[in-house]
């Protein structure tokens, strides 16, 4: 399906390091990358590794205070005075050397990838440091210091999209996105997560959907814990694609957080990687069939960096490139070489889990007695009237 696909990426983007200790380890990007490149996909003739460069001052104040950037910039030149009250400096965001510089190397990689989709330039992009879905406009969140994709979005409103639709899969609420969206209706934000009854950032529930003049353009489908791969895939089907279908965005963007995994340790879904690989291939053909086939995906969360993250977003470059990566795939000599001498851990040896997603239909039948379908009715019937869709609820 894929014409060209573009990963902006710069050297640098691993300098958005927490420290030790800190879940969000860049080596699950590097590792990605290297997967990437040892299974060939970097090298197919319609692939292009760009350059990309940091986020300047009026590119970040699209979405972000100008004081919050000062103090990012601030906290990152003298880490020894945080700033908590603008989540600086926190257990879950620790001041590092630099900060302000790997986190706008990150944004400005995510609006290259933007740019490249908007211009015509690559058909696909992804940007696979990017995703950080939680940072507010005026405070750093859940590891997140600037948004990304809610900058790629609001540079792509700048140049004149007049509907952009965002699809984050992470376990986790992509609470900030939608929270600078909220009243804008020519983005549509959809998130699918575990419920923030139980999760990290704790919001996010069928009924939160969107300010006056939006309402309806923000979705939440929040899941049960365990929830596993073929009913995540039920709910993912029963709402995703309509809303796609209704709203026709002119770019689709996405967040391919690996964390709903479950070997994932900051959460408690339970889905393979096989069921990660069929919702990466579903935005791509969502892309194509709404979108003019405009697709951005960004990373996202994933915190079992080895077994996890390296393989899922390995899978989503295949997927953007047009050239999955076969599930019975082994993992490259070289890359598992490097695994063991790098990190003195066993690397995966295939591409799967082994696990081969199936799920029910929506449309053949729901059970208003389970726990899955009543929280994909709650989404639906939030939101499905706001897009003409009320023909399609159950009664
Ligand atoms: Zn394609
Ligand atoms: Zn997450």
């Amino acid at each position: 399906m894929s014409r060209s696909l573009v990963l902006p990426w710069d050297d640098a983007l691993t300098t958005y390091d927490f420290g030790p200790g800190h879940p969000l380890n860049p080596v699950r990007v590097d590792l990605t990358m290297r997967l990437a490149r040892e299974l060939g996909l970097l090298d197919l003739p319609n692939v292009a590794v760009i350059h990309a460069e940091p986020a300047d001052e009026d590119l970040l104040a699209l979405v972000h205070d100008r004081d919050y950037i000062a103090a990012v910039r601030r906290v990152g030149d003298d880490p020894d005075r945080p700033d908590p009250s603008r989540g600086l400096g926190i257990p879950d965001n620790p001041a590092f050397p630099g900060m302000h510089d790997a986190a706008a190397m990150i944004a400005g990689a995510t609006v290259a990838g933007a740019r490249a989709v908007w211009s015509g330039a690559a058909e696909h992009a992804v940007s696979v440091a990017g995703g950080l879905h939680h940072a507010m406009p005026g405070a750093a969140s859940g590891f997140c210091i600037y948004n990304d994709p809610a900058l790629a979005i609001a540079w792509l409103l700048q140049q004149g999209a007049e509907r952009v639709a965002y699809v984050d899969v992470d376990v986790h609420h992509g609470d900030g996105v939608e929270r600078i969206f909220w009243d804008d209706p020519r983005v549509l934000t959809v998130s699918i997560h575990e419920s923030g009854r139980y999760l990290f950032p704790g919001t996010g529930f069928p009924q939160d959907v969107g300010g006056p003049p939006a309402e309806g353009y923000a979705v939440n489908i929040a899941l049960p814990p365990g929830t596993a791969d073929s009913g995540w895939l039920r709910a993912f089907h029963a709402v995703v694609p309509p809303l796609l279908a209704e709203f026709r965005p002119e770019v689709l963007v996405t967040q391919h957080g690996c964390d709903s995994h479950v070997l994932d340790p900051l959460a408690h879904l339970g889905l393979t990687l096989d069921a990660q690989r069929t919702s990466y291939a579903a935005l791509h053909r969502f892309a194509h069939e709404y979108a003019g086939g405009r697709w951005l995906a960004c990373g996202g969360g994933g915190y079992e960096l080895v077994e996890v993250v390296p393989r899922a977003w390995t899978h989503l470059i295949g997927e953007a490139a047009g050239a999955p990566v076969p599930p019975e795939t082994e993992t490259p000599q070289g890359w598992r070489a490097h695994v063991v001498t790098s990190l003195g851990v066993q690397p995966p040896r295939r591409m799967t889990d082994g696990a081969t997603p199936r799920w029910a239909d929506w449309a053949e039948g729901f059970d208003p007695a389970d726990a899955l379908d009543r929280d994909v009715l709650a989404t639906q019937r939030a939101v499905f009237p706001a897009h003409g869709l009320a023909g399609l609820l159950g009664s």
